[in-house]
């Protein structure tokens, strides 16, 4: 197939549009983006960019800055049970999600590709040659092959796994980004566990700090809370006076979760969100797209250098599933160990940590491999292996 011939559309420009855009225009493959909302979205969501993705995205040209966390250390009932440390000097990045999606289309610029915005993708129809692609203004385009990057709805899913819906996970959050006054280090990441919930901090760009309190769902409706109740939280956890300044963002959510069977269906390619939504207690939502994005850039240069097409796109569709299903199974231990091992009301801080002892090797693994596990597209389980990890969980008595 010839590269300047071939024409892709990537509907949907979140994080995973814009760098699945940028892997495309980096290989020379002319192609369209555009996106639905009039503007960007200001709401901070995924702030984790781990070791892998920030090589990824300083390859592609992309300039990112943000704080740094080192480790994420793990406390139950206020008292240190463990830390999952990253090897090598990167750690991880933070930074709101609508300046990482700024840093990507600034990059995307200077390949001279623009997003289109309003322009929303209604539905494609796959012919003999090609795709037919309906847009929200009536108007009708012929490409090559489409990627569907429209998030967890997925706008085209239905063209590739009609079966696939995703579920809700099982858990509430509560979340905040705010200017944090502590006692603990600010280049570490928190995670305090509770009888009833699950208190994550992290440092984030801009004197910021990101609070998410997670719980089980209940299925009730709540509000989002304010300044005073994630003040609260904090005080609970660390069990000492903490000082949260105004918010910049309050949001709560109710994640949900699920992998497509497959990512692919002749020439249209589902690609970060639209493809697998990822348990949210490690932060490898955005990530894991980024990874997405690469190879599916690949796998549409293979086929321009003329490899069959669904090779080319069944490999990355197996490749890319295969690592989401591998870290949905991580991130479902690790919530299972958090959401139901903990929860023991009335249990004393002894009883819950020989509790916690008891299947500390276990859970040492699962938040190891959550929390430091690299959204790699490949050899993610061997890369973890190969790491001297220095997560340990010891007792302190
Ligand atoms: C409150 C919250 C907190 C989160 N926190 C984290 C976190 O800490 N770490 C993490 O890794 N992840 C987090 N996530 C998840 C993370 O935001 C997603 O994984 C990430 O945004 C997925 O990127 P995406 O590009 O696939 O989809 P999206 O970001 O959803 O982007 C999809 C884009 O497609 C556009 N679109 C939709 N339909 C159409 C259409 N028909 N035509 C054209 N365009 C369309 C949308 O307007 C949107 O801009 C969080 C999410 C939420 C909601």
């Amino acid at each position: 197939m010839n590269a300047t011939k071939l024409k892709i559309l990537v509907a949907g420009a979140g994080p995973g549009g814009l760098l699945t855009a940028l892997q495309l225009a980096k290989r020379g493959i002319p192609l369209d983006i555009v996106e639905r909302d009039p503007e960007r979205s200001m709401a901070s969501k995924a702030i984790t960019i781990d070791p892998f993705a920030q090589g990824l995205l300083t390859e592609a040209g992309v300039q990112l800055s943000g704080a740094r966390t080192v480790s994420f250390d793990l406390f139950l009932d206020g008292v240190p049970a463990g830390r999952a440390a990253f090897d090598g000097t990167l750690g991880s990045l933070h930074l709101p999600q609508h300046q990482t999606e700024e840093a990507i289309e600034t990059a995307l610029g200077s390949h001279d590709i623009e997003v289109r915005r309003p322009v929303m993708v209604e539905r494609a129809a796959v012919r003999k040659d090609g795709v037919r692609v309906k847009f929200g203004d009536g108007t009708e385009q012929d490409y090559d092959y489409v990627i569907d990057c429209t998030g967890v709805r997925g706008v085209l899913r239905g063209e590739v796994d009609p079966e696939y819906h995703v579920e809700p996970s099982g858990l509430y959050m509560q979340l905040c980004d705010a200017p944090l006054s502590w006692e603990r280090a600010a280049d570490r990441g928190y995670y305090d566990v509770l009888d009833d919930r699950l208190v994550i901090t992290l440092p984030i760009a801009g004197g910021q700090s990101r609070v998410v309190v997670v719980m089980l769902d209940t299925g009730q409706a709540r509000e989002v809370w304010d300044r005073q109740r994630f003040t609260q939280a904090l005080e609970r956890a660390v069990r000492a006076p903490v000082e949260l300044g105004e918010p910049t963002w309050l949001s709560s959510a109710r994640p949900r979760v699920g992998v497509a069977s497959r990512f692919w269906n002749n020439r249209i390619v589902l690609c970060a969100d639209s493809a697998k939504v990822l348990r949210p207690l490690g932060g490898k939502g955005m990530v894991s797209g980024f990874a997405d994005a690469v190879e599916v850039a690949d796998a549409l240069a293979g086929v321009i250098a003329g490899e069959d097409s669904d090779v080319a796109l069944g490999r990355y569709s197996a490749r890319r599933r295969a690592y989401a299903l591998e870290m949905e199974a991580w991130t479902a231990r690790l919530a299972h160990h958090l959401t139901e091992h903990f929860k023991q009301p009335g249990a004393t801080a002894r009883e819950k940590r020989t509790r916690l002892l008891r299947f500390a090797a276990e859970f040492d693994q699962s938040i190891s491999a959550v929390l430091t596990g690299m959204a790699c597209p490949v050899g993610f389980a061997a890369k973890l292996d190969n790491r001297a990890c220095p997560s340990r969980l010891t007792d302190p008595s």
